[in-house]
């Protein structure tokens, strides 16, 4: 019996789209290879809704796993064998892979993808649950089975397989165009980051720092975090912009309470002006309403109001719990409690604004003269390129033929 391996990808919410579902799974597919590019695999294909990568080298699933699990828009991926559509051959496969697992309940799910196969799925999930119950001695359990045996048949081949690793569903990136992400080394924003890059969105990062008068360990945290979230976009590009010469001088100029809203506004307009320069659409935040005093309903549009395109939040309505808890997931959390003097709270008066007054803070910035100090702080920036570790070139040599 000669066999072959080869990856089964499901997607979720594309399924769900209409007459573009075509462009999404192109996309997709786009992704896959590109986020597999250094391991073995000879051709990625869709196949009713489905996407299959063949010639995959089985020693190396948990390198295929591990990098699927970077692709935002796939439900689950499944290593499957590859052998001849032949119930005998399916059975024994399916055996065999069941041989050295513990489990106390299995399922077989099959599908058939061409109807010339003598046996209906139903015919071949009892066929094969019987097999493997005269063996393993095992209850079918058709809800939380401890394995699920999945058949799929396409094409006089059948697939098969059990070890399945779940993606986070979503969208593709690039399918949902682009959004400048403001940054800190926080636990807030690499997770609203991660959560629009799951909604397909590609990201540009904006991180601004108070250096020399902070540390630079901000500046590490955050590459160290973007060196995290770069694995979902392969590569990404961060501004790392000079913040204290216009904080001192909001420093110099207004009344202490105001100084936070005002630094955030300061932010949010540079990060307009990076988005302008890159033709970008949107903005994102970490805020979690109410969650700190400059978080309150009318701190946000207080600040906000130095934006001129949508600002997206999509922590908005989670509680901290909720957000550590995914920060945790996706391997951020640990580089965001280093310790680190961020540019806001190293600045931070006694009794900030809680409730601030949007005319009062549009007066009082309008009475600053900040002269050139925007374009300075933009012209200082240093732009770098972060790549996950996975990617570097040497082990991706041919990483620019797949890039688009
Ligand atoms: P985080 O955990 O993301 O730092 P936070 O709870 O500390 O958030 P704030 O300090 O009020 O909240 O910041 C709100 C949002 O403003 C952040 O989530 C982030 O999007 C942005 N932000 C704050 N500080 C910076 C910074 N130094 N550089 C870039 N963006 C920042
Ligand atoms: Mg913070």
């Amino acid at each position: 019996m000669t066999e072959a391996f080869c990856i089964l990808i499901h997607y979720h919410e594309i399924a769900l789209k209409g007459k573009n579902r075509s462009w999404f799974e192109r996309r997709l597919m786009k992704n896959i290879k590109r986020q597999l590019n250094g391991l073995p695999f000879t051709k990625v294909q869709l196949n009713a809704a489905r996407i299959f990568c063949f010639g995959v080298d089985e020693t190396k699933w948990n390198d295929y796993a591990q990098r699927l699990r970077k692709v935002m828009g796939i439900k689950h991926s499944i290593l499957m064998t590859q052998v001849k559509g032949d119930i005998d051959i399916i059975q024994a496969v399916a055996a065999a892979q069941l041989k050295d697992l513990e489990f106390l309940s299995f399922r077989v799910s099959a599908r058939r993808q061409y109807k010339d196969f003598h046996l209906s799925s139903q015919d071949i999930n009892i066929i094969v649950g019987k097999h493997l119950q005269s063996i393993y001695l095992k209850p079918v359990k058709l809800k939380k089975a401890d394995v699920d045996v999945v058949i799929e048949l396409v094409k006089g081949m059948a697939y098969i397989g059990h070890e399945r690793i779940h993606g986070f569903g979503g969208l593709p990136i690039k399918t949902s165009e682009q959004a400048v992400s403001m940054i800190s080394s926080g636990i807030d924003s690499p997770v609203s980051s991660f959560e629009m890059l799951k909604r397909g969105v590609e990201l540009t990062y904006v991180h601004f720092h108070s250096a020399p008068a902070t540390s630079r360990q901000s500046i590490q945290n955050v590459e160290e975090i973007l060196t995290v979230l770069a694995g979902y976009q392969i590569q990404c590009r961060v501004y790392m912009v000079p913040l204290l010469e216009i904080q001192q001088k909001i420093m110099a100029e207004a009344p202490n309470k105001l100084w936070v809203i005002l630094f955030r506004r300061a932010m949010i307009k540079l990060a307009s002006m990076i988005a302008e320069e890159l033709d970008i659409p949107a903005l994102i935040s970490g805020e979690s309403v109410g969650q700190v005093a400059s978080q309150t309903l009318s701190n946000i549009r207080a600040t906000a109001d130095a934006a001129d395109r949508p600002i997206l939040r999509p922590l908005a309505g989670l509680n901290k719990e909720d957000i550590v808890r995914i920060a945790e997931k996706i391997g951020t959390y640990e580089i965001s409690i280093e310790p680190y003097d961020d540019c806001c709270s190293f600045f931070v008066p006694i009794h900030p604004e809680t409730k601030a007054n949007l005319e009062v803070v549009r007066q009082t910035e309008t009475n600053i003269d900040f002269g050139i100090m925007f374009d300075t702080a933009l012209k200082n920036a240093s732009i770098k390129t972060i790549e996950h570790p996975d990617y570097i070139k040497k082990l991706v040599p041919s990483l620019e033929k797949v890039s688009d």
